[in-house]
């Protein structure tokens, strides 16, 4: 049984670009005949808005984006601390400026972690500490069967040793995920392809917890006529606005098909678009089997 799921996480209303996320991941479950999954990605308390959680469900309901299982990743964290118990991981007391100092880049940048902290007597006594995975020697690849495309990191020079659990205790991201994605049987993740870059560690972690790897299917990002990306904090439309203004969800739904080049009329549902994710998907290397 094919398995796919669409993971938002509750931080704001969801925009245009995170409902065709959404309708896409949909309809590849649904075009594998396979289950589908919900899954509130929550971790991140202090963005996370309370009322985001229903809202989400409604719109999805209102697109008929209907799911066969739903999960929130706050309830799971005992699953997390189990797995990351299993990796070979270290404490981590560097603050970012300490981190930005040592690699000598400027305020802001995205840098890889030196390892300050891989040898203990670098670590500050009594400070709050972050929980590192120490990765891997040598390459790890990840392929996306969407594009064809073939990522390769040597995850020492290019990411650096991966946070697990930020130092006020919340799980990060990438641990979740595969743990998640491993235990409810997902067989197909389809997500924007921001996230095409962190899965060599994803993958990298699934062999560390000895899982298997799931097919990855990263989608384009919706942007705006300048060419940029929807963000929940930019003005992006948001579902709900739409759905309380009295529009057609058929409408939207054509939209965003028309926003991928599809050619629909202006009213579908979500089942019509079926045969139109098969043809585009398959237009591309790898197909949707
Ligand atoms: N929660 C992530 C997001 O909203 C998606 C994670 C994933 O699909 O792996 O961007
Ligand atoms: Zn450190």
């Amino acid at each position: 049984m094919r398995v796919g799921r669409f993971a938002p996480s509750p931080t704001g209303a969801m925009h245009l670009g995170n409902a065709r996320t959404a309708l896409l991941a949909w309809l590849h479950s649904r075009a594998l005949g396979g289950r589908h999954l919900l899954r509130f990605e929550d971790l991140d308390a202090g963005r996370v808005r309370a009322w985001a959680y229903d809202v989400t469900r409604r719109d999805l309901e209102w697109l008929g984006l209907g799911w066969d299982q739903e999960f929130t990743q706050s309830e799971r964290t005992a699953l997390y601390g189990a797995a990351a118990a299993r990796l070979d991981a270290y404490p981590c007391t560097c603050t970012r400026r300490e981190v930005l100092e040592a690699v000598g880049a400027p305020h802001g940048a995205e840098v890889v972690y030196p390892g300050t902290c891989r040898e203990p007597s670098a670590r500050v006594p009594g400070r709050p500490a972050a929980l590192r995975w120490r990765v891997p020697a040598g390459e790890v690849c990840a392929r996306d069967d969407l594009s064809g495309n073939v990522l390769c990191q040597d995850l020492a020079r290019d990411v650096g040793d991966v946070v697990l659990a930020r130092n006020d205790g919340a799980f990060a991201y990438h641990l979740a995920v595969v743990v998640d994605d491993a235990l409810m049987g997902v067989t197909d993740v389809v997500r924007g392809v921001d996230l095409w870059p962190a899965t060599p560690r994803q993958v990298a972690l699934q062999r560390a917890l000895g899982y298997g790897t799931p097919r990855y299917w990263h989608v384009p990002l919706m942007t705006d006529y300048a060419g940029a990306r929807l963000a929940k904090r930019g003005g992006a439309p948001p579902v709900m606005a739409l759905r309380e203004a009295g529009e057609r969800p058929g409408r939207v739904l054509s939209a965003l098909a028309q926003s991928l080049g599809w050619a629909v009329p202006e009213e579908v549902t979500a089942g019509e678009l079926l045969p139109l994710w098969r043809a585009w998907a398959t237009g591309r290397e790898g197909g949707v089997d």
